[in-house]
């Protein structure tokens, strides 16, 4: 899942006006090729006509700034209008009809593209206009001759069919694709969205530690499970000693970075699948698993002894700091409130006693 992730991460959208961009230039090159086709060919009003195409989807360049939708509309005549005037001019045995297929997905995409009101609708009934426009002209075909008719003309037939399937299945693949790169950069910026507010729900801003709800729910989940398993585990609520000292002292700022020092002390004096927490002000909550109340003891102990030891440094002041510790473990209570009431009323008596303790 994460692998599938950064792999298509580097995936970016093209924006609607290189799309746009992208869509007159292939129409153009494409017009050119028939331009040269009719010329050689001496069809006079489609190198007209193709020529006129060419003009107009130069000109529609300069609408590329603001009218995406205006290049759609006059784009979707166009391609219309020329196939049907080649099914008149030189029979349907050419192929140009199939470009009506590939108006389906240009129009879905490009109506899209440019955010127009009721797109879907819009292009739907596209659809069903280029499927009638389509039927129409194998209709025709079957009634009426073509005007130009040669030996020439029939003998290229076949190979003027093929790079038609060309272009339409290029046009296809060219839409495919653009659907493709869209759905994946929508859910790669989904996913990253979904990570920042996982991040923010989840984590104290301060520390970048777990906050207390986040806490709460892993702690009645594992409350839940150990019933089950007749297994236990400890808690170990910690609460800095006399911190309004340190804010009145030295500012609010300074008693942010040593709330931000202990957290750091902290996460590195407990072992990587302890649960750690910011659980309130300057109250920190410590979940060990498959720990017995006597053993979180011990390991409350020690992070006491070495935080009682570190010095932090704000500016030029350096600040020791003690933190007293109330500790319960799953195994002495009957529900999971109790377990909280427990480990707050003997760190309750740690700051009664003295405080910079275990209970
Ligand atoms: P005790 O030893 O009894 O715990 O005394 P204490 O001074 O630590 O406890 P008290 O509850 O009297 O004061 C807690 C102080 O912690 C007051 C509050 O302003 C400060 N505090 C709580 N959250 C923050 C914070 O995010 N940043 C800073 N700088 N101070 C905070
Ligand atoms: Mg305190
Ligand atoms: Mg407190």
């Amino acid at each position: 899942m994460q692998e599938t992730n950064t792999e298509i991460k580097n995936i970016k959208t093209l924006s609607s006006t290189l799309k746009f961009k992208v869509f007159i230039i292939f129409c153009t090159i494409v017009h050119v090729m028939i331009a040269i086709f009719a010329f050689v060919n001496h069809i006079q009003p489609l190198l007209y006509f193709n020529i006129g195409s060419i003009s107009v989807y130069l000109l529609s360049t300069l609408l590329l700034n603001r009218h995406l939708l205006l290049i759609f509309y006059i784009g979707f005549t166009e391609i219309i209008m020329h196939s049907f005037i080649c099914i008149l001019l030189i029979g349907n045995r050419f192929g140009f009809a199939m470009y009506f297929i590939a108006l389906v997905p240009m129009s879905y995409h490009l109506l899209h593209a440019v955010q127009t009101k009721h797109y879907l609708l819009k292009a739907s009934l596209l659809a069903v206009i280029s499927f009638l426009l389509y039927s129409s002209c194998y209709l025709i075909s079957t009634k009426y001759e073509p005007v130009y008719q040669s030996d020439t003309l029939t003998e290229i037939a076949p190979y003027i069919y093929i790079v038609n399937m060309l272009i339409t299945f290029a046009a296809l693949t060219f839409f495919s694709i653009l659907f493709l790169i869209e759905t994946v950069d929508a859910y790669n910026s989904l996913y990253s969205k979904n990570q920042e507010l996982n991040t923010i729900a989840n984590t104290d801003p301060l520390t970048g530690l777990y906050n207390r709800r986040t806490m709460a729910e892993h702690v009645r989940k594992l409350y839940e499970d150990t019933q089950v398993s007749q297994t236990q585990f400890s808690l170990i609520i910690c609460d800095i000693d006399d911190f309004k000292l340190v804010n009145d002292t030295y500012g609010h700022e300074c008693g942010d970075e040593v709330l931000k020092a202990i957290s750091r002390q902290l996460s590195t004096l407990t072992r990587g699948h302890d649960f750690l927490c910011r659980w309130g002000g300057e109250e920190f909550l410590i979940l060990l698993q498959n720990i017995d109340v006597e053993m979180a003891r011990t390991i409350a102990e020690r992070i006491r002894g070495k935080l009682a030891d570190t010095d932090i440094f704000y500016q030029n002041e350096t600040i020791r700091i003690t933190m007293t510790f109330g500790v319960a473990s799953s195994g002495e209570v009957e529900s999971y409130d109790d377990l909280f009431k427990l480990a707050d009323h003997r760190l309750y008596q740690g700051k009664n006693s003295g405080k910079n303790v275990v209970i």
